[in-house]
């Protein structure tokens, strides 16, 4: 499969996922463009591969996501990659973290969406990718944010697929289990800290939920996010893919 012409958008595209995703559409040949707050990680994925430029924004702020869109030429992959995950028991929730956490990772994704659709209408193809998470299909204790912005990012993807679907537009959300990035890394500690488990227990807690007992690699998601732009994904529209080994 070839990306050759093809320009993608991959947000928080400085660090774990969205740095794979950057370079495995690079490798596929087309120009990618990773979005995020910190230039210094962006610099980082960019300085792998010549095809990958960067653009500093935040994914919450409408203004300068208008900005990033106006200033490329209209993409024909949109990845909404950028999120965050907070945890905290339901009564220890705080207005503050649940605004937080729906902000970044549900109205991040929307106005990712709507500006990237809105300069892809009229075109003959397109994709829209969401990552979402095996936390937008079931439930997880202690990341009841997370959980209900992930459930709102698969929803918001299967609407989006309805609107689409005259066009050559798909949208689709890969949720993928516990991968192997910093963000579960962040989580391990956390689960360590909290409840006082030694550290091989805390990730042996994580791995539970896994049945194939390990941490998901982030080129498996990418491989799916190729394969949603490849040949013969024309009809793969309005799904949630779940990348988790067996765990749905
Ligand atoms: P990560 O923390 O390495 O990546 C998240 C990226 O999003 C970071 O580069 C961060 O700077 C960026 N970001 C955060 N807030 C932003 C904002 N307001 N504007 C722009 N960028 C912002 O973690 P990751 O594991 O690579 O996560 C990537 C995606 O995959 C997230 O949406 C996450 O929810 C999802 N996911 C992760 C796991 C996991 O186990 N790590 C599992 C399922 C889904």
């Amino acid at each position: 499969m070839t990306l050759d012409g093809r320009r993608v958008l991959v947000t928080g595209g400085g660090s774990g996922l969205g740095a794979d995703l950057a370079g495995g559409f690079a490798a596929a040949g087309a120009d990618v463009v990773v979005a995020g707050r910190r230039p210094a990680p962006l610099d980082a994925v960019a300085a792998t591969t010549p095809s990958i430029s960067t653009h500093v924004a935040d994914v919450t702020d409408e203004a300068d996501m208008v900005r990033l869109f106006d200033a490329f030429e209209p993409f024909d992959i949109v990845v909404a990659n950028a999120g965050i995950a907070t945890s905290a028991p339901l009564t220890r929730t705080s207005l503050e973290l649940w605004e937080q956490v729906l902000d970044v990772n549900l109205t991040g994704v929307f106005l990712t969406l709507r500006e990237g659709l809105r300069r892809m209408r009229g075109r003959e193809w397109g994709r829209l990718i969401t990552i979402a998470s095996t936390a937008g299909l079931k439930g997880y204790p202690y990341v009841a944010a997370y959980t209900a912005s992930k459930h709102g990012v698969v929803g918001l993807t299967r609407a989006v697929a309805q609107e689409v679907a005259s066009s050559g537009i798909t949208a689709n959300a890969l949720c993928p289990g516990y991968l192997a990035t910093e963000m579960t890394q962040r989580t391990i500690a956390n689960i360590a800290e909290s409840t006082g488990k030694s550290e091989a227990e805390a990730i042996d807690a994580v791995l539970e939920f896994n049945p194939q007992r390990r941490l998901i690699e982030p080129s498996e998601v990418t491989a799916a996010a190729l394969w949603l732009c490849g040949p013969g994904s024309e009809s793969i529209n309005g799904q949630a893919i779940a990348i988790a080994g067996g765990e749905l």
